[in-house]
């Protein structure tokens, strides 16, 4: 293979048509481009990130934080899930403009990859202990099925590995340029209308590949969606396998590649083929190995796999994947079909099997160590023995025997679950916000839990189904582009022309998960903004006057 099959995007001509410019270096590893060409390129090529874990158990663990090398506190640590939290008492204002040290609290937020959203009750058990031992009892579902804690002093990390790892979870890649935690559908071998369940293809590839030190450095983060049923936001992922049966083949996997939300939204596009469930797993392979050689390092703002996307389009790029790395053709296949309604995890449902899950709504994902044990003993009384987390911060209870459920519903309401829920705790969602996360602008998780509360009692009368997702910053952590109502928090000028708390408006966008439904952006209007003060006022408008012009079926 020569290095001019593997071009870059092709050299556009100038305006006037003429004389065609040279493209412009993206630092793609395939191309030759091998030096690092910024500052966390620079961190990866010196040290793979993933050889700070013997640092901390050797070195930092022992020493504490102030020993911490700022190479590995502010890059690598990513690589095992560990993040500095924000200082509190840091306004929204000063985010931009403090440098990274001043930033920093000397505490950590550790996330929990959960592949799949997977937990039987011995893992449900050790991640409550986690929280309540270490974490002074904090512990979030955040939409990509994780379990996000906070207040992690460095010295307890090896013990909360070793508590985690003992029980088969880990940290490993929860964060940093890397495989992240691969969303399953977490209906996956129970949903009656599943016709494959794709977890062995998610166990394989975290068995294989996570952790393996060739794909530790990408460009940017990576993140897989698989599961048969569209429940998942699979358009929004760098790699999604959504289930789809072939007229002549049978069941498999239809491809979905270079989606992502953040500052340039873009939808992952279909390569039109047919990925059998024993070969997900090598596409996978293939799929990242392309993010990795070709990538753009050159700005970590145009680094995602979407832009690569763009630039190539889904023609080329399954092309480049059949002939350069799985070195066959893929099998072409048509799109998966869509449900007449969106899968629903939320309350009692029969699975396939004749017992029933029951899932619940926490508001906005903040759950604690707590309750997380005390679901554990529920559903063991329940005769259920596990527990899935969905990417819209939710929890469901599996396998419960049909005389079991209304007991059940009544024991998760008493620790705060509640499995009937309002639609405005159903579809609220929130990122971590200012409360810990160091790029936030405003507060999002009490907003949400304040917002929730009161349109409770202020639409009670009204039935309405609106999705709000409250982000707290431009990075859409909660998806602000594809919620009916998206927030993307920024400073506002309040009542007295000061800038305050609050957030842009999105309006109208939403995930294909239902017949009918197409995936689409939010409209983002100029003068669409509220502060954080005035939401529940602005929602509440928006809320009634949805439900006085809504056209029937709406
Ligand atoms: Fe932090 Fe912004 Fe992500 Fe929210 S959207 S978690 S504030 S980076």
């Amino acid at each position: 293979m020569t290095v001019n099959s593997r071009s870059a995007a092709p050299a556009r001509g100038n305006a006037a048509g003429a004389t065609p410019r040279r493209a412009r270096g993206e630092g793609q590893w395939a191309l030759g481009h091998r030096e690092p060409l910024n500052a966390n390129e620079r961190s990866k090529k010196d040290d793979n990130p993933l050889n700070v874990r013997a640092r901390i158990e050797n070195i930092y663990a022992h020493r504490g934080f102030a020993s911490i090398d700022p190479a590995d506190l502010r890059g690598r640590f990513r690589w095992y899930g560990l993040y500095t939290q924000r200082r509190p008492g840091i306004d929204g204002g000063r985010t931009a403009v403090l440098e990274p040290e001043e930033l920093d609290d000397e505490y950590f937020m550790l996330r929990v990859r959960i592949d799949g959203g997977q937990l039987d009750l011995a893992q449900l058990r050790a991640v409550a202990h986690v929280s309540q031992a270490y974490s002074r009892d904090t512990a979030d579902v955040t939409d990509r099925q994780n379990v996000q804690m906070h207040w992690i002093e460095i010295e307890n990390v090896p013990a909360i590995w070793r508590e985690l790892e003992a029980v088969g979870l880990s940290t490993t890649e929860a964060c940093g340029d890397s495989p992240r935690v691969i969303l399953g559908s977490p209906l996956a071998g129970v949903a009656a209308e599943e016709v494959l369940d794709a977890t062995p293809v998610i166990d394989e590839i975290n068995k294989r590949y996570i952790g393996d030190p060739s794909l530790s450095n990408l460009p940017r983060k990576f993140k897989s969606s698989i599961g048969w049923l569209p429940d998942l936001p699979y358009e929004s992922n760098d790699i999604s396998y959504v289930g789809v049966v072939h007229p002549e083949h049978g069941p498999g996997f239809d491809l979905w590649v270079g989606g992502g939300l953040s500052t340039n939204p873009m939808l992952a596009k279909r390569l039109g083929v047919w990925v059998p469930l024993e070969e997900a797993a090598e596409v996978w392979l293939g799929v990242i190995s392309i993010f990795r050689d070709y990538g753009y390092r050159r700005l970590r703002s145009r680094a995602r796999l979407k832009f690569l996307m763009a630039d190539w389009g889904p023609e080329r790029f399954r092309e480049v994947l059949e002939t350069e790395y799985l070195h066959r053709k893929l099998i072409d296949g048509p799109a998966p079909e869509l449900p007449k309604r969106p899968h629903d995890h939320i309350g009692a449902h029969k699975q396939k099997d004749g017992l029933y899950y029951v899932g619940v709504a926490p508001i906005a994902g903040r759950v604690s160590g707590t309750t997380l044990a005390s679901l554990a003993d529920i559903a063991e009384a329940h005769g259920s023995g596990r527990v899935r987390t969905t990417p819209y911060q939710k929890l469901i209870v599996l396998d419960v025997p049909e005389d079991r459920v209304e007991s059940l519903i009544e024991a998760l309401r008493g620790i705060g679950l509640e499995a009937r829920p309002s639609s405005w705790r159903r579809s609220t969602m929130a990122c971590t916000g200012i409360e810990f996360c160091k790029l936030a602008i405003v507060e999002t998780k009490a907003k949400a839990a304040q917002l929730v509360e009161e349109l409770e009692k202020r639409l009670a009368d009204i039935d309405v189904d609106i999705s709000v997702n409250i982000n707290g910053c431009p990075n859409a952590c909660a998806r602000t582009q594809v919620g009916d109502i998206g927030l993307k928090g920024q400073l506002v000028p309040g009542p007295n022309g000061e800038m305050v708390e609050g957030f842009q408006v999105h309006l109208g966008g939403g995930l294909a998960l239902a017949e009918g439904q197409e995936a689409g952006f939010g409209r983002k209007l100029r003068g669409l903004k509220t502060t954080s003060e005035d939401l529940v006022d602005y929602v509440e408008r928006l809320g009634r006057r949805y439900a006085g012009a809504r056209q029937e079926g709406e």
